[in-house]
């Protein structure tokens, strides 16, 4: 922070203090509000605080919520933000905060420059379409992505709509493998790869939802509607006014009644739909999760658990000395896997293969791989797979531990050292 703005904060503080209370010099005041700052506090939080301590009571108001913010810029472990924008999305949430129910409210909302997921942790009065000014919220990262929290401190006034331009109600078109969690109004052209229909409850209500599987030339992704559109199997729709979220990095568009679903007669998307969209390791995880992908790379790791392992019969879970964690003593039953870490030189994801991907790049039977010690086995698989090139196929999730690709199918690559060498060389050339 550059000495001007401290000097400002300073200000704000001593103007704030009491004449009744404790005499305090600028310098102190000065001193403790830098160390506060060294620690990582945020602004008014140390501003708050010093107020308490030397007696003012006055609440000074935040030197940047006076100024509004456009979503675009909107950075993580921002405190005191001002934004206004629209709620696109707004649902309760059940949560369990030490022992206690709790409704918290997770939406989106947009302005002009775009949009963004929110979570309001106390009561909100908020409803979709409502055009609000928020003061006094704060930012974080979340799976990858800039989170507005609405804490105890927000602000929110419902205001007109006039005050956002017209453009931040306008629809944005995107391709499948944009679509993030927390984008509004998106505009999609995709085509119906499965589709299914089942009934659950809104608020008392039995309400039919339809979900499956859309895809245009650059990836698939989930959807739900909220509202019968007579969607088929095989329709190539233009999809306005959905928005997203994500589940376990796996984008989701979600549409409902406010949206617009128009069928295409004629396109080019339905003949252009890869099996597998082929990305580098950064992108993937970088956006946390696809669906049936393709990536390359060496495998650098082999993690514990590979090889023969019992499972649960109940649950499926791995076991250890034929204890599960959810159903106690039970006689498991063998699998075989294999668990690597692949890097591309870009990026690093986690995979697990599971017995038939195994027997298929160990070149023995299940029941082979049984009959053989744990040490033989080990160095099978280390022979066989370690520093070797390879090609994933499958759904790639992200959750806490980080990205990795649920593998439908695995295969060597032949790095021709030849050819290898010859690019290297040539891209050396163009260089020079
Ligand atoms: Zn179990």
């Amino acid at each position: 922070m550059v000495k001007e703005e401290i000097s400002s904060h300073i200000d704000d503080i001593i103007n704030s203090l009491n004449s009744e209370g404790k005499k305090i010099s600028r310098e102190e005041i000065e001193d403790e509000f830098t160390k506060f700052m060294e620690y990582g506090v945020p602004v008014d939080q140390a501003k708050q605080t010093l107020i308490k301590k030397y007696g003012g009571t006055a609440v000074i108001p935040s030197s940047s919520s006076s100024t509004r913010t456009l979503i675009s810029d909107l950075k993580p472990n921002q405190s005191s933000v001002k934004v206004l924008g629209h709620v696109i999305a707004v649902n309760p949430k059940e949560i369990n905060v030490r022992g206690e129910n709790r409704t918290i409210h997770y939406g989106i909302l947009g302005d002009e420059s775009g949009t963004i997921p929110f979570t309001a942790w106390g009561d909100v009065d908020l409803s979709k379409g409502d055009v609000v000014e928020i003061t006094n919220a704060y930012t974080r990262e979340w799976q990858g992505a800039v989170q507005l929290n609405l804490g105890d401190r927000v602000n929110i006034v419902k205001t007109d709509k006039e005050k956002l331009p017209e453009e931040a109600f306008e629809p944005k078109e995107a391709k499948i493998k944009d679509l993030r969690s927390g984008m509004g109004r998106v505009d999609v052209t995709a085509k119906i790869l499965k589709l299914e229909e089942r009934e659950t409850e809104v608020n008392g209500e039995k309400k039919k939802v339809f979900s499956g599987l859309i895809a245009d030339d650059t990836g698939k992704a989930q959807f739900t509607a909220w509202n019968d559109f007579k969607l088929k199997e095989g329709d190539v729709l233009r999809i306005t006014g959905g928005y997203v979220k994500s589940w376990k990095g796996i984008p989701q568009l979600t549409f409902d009644s406010n949206a617009t679903v128009k069928k295409i007669k004629k396109s080019n998307i339905a003949k252009e739909i890869p099996e597998n969209i082929r990305m580098s390791l950064h992108a993937l995880v970088e956006k946390g999760g696809a669906l049936d992908v393709e990536v390359e790379g060496t495998v650098i790791d082999i993690r514990p658990g590979s090889g023969v392992v019992l499972r649960c019969p109940e649950c499926n879970r791995v076991i250890q000395s034929d204890i599960c964690t959810v159903h106690g003593k039970v006689k498991g039953v063998a699998d075989l896997r294999v668990k690597i870490v692949v890097d591309d030189g870009s990026g690093a994801v986690d995979s697990v293969l599971n017995r038939e991907l195994t027997e298929k790049i160990l070149g023995k039977k299940f029941d082979e791989c049984k009959k053989m010690k744990n040490n033989e086995l080990g160095s099978l698989i280390r022979d066989k797979v370690f520093a070797k090139r390879i090609v994933l196929k499958g759904n790639a999730l992200s959750d806490s531990f980080g990205t990795s690709i649920i593998a439908k199918d695995v295969d060597f690559v032949d790095v021709d050292i030849g050819v290898e060498a010859g690019k290297i060389i040539r891209e050396l050339e163009d260089l020079l």
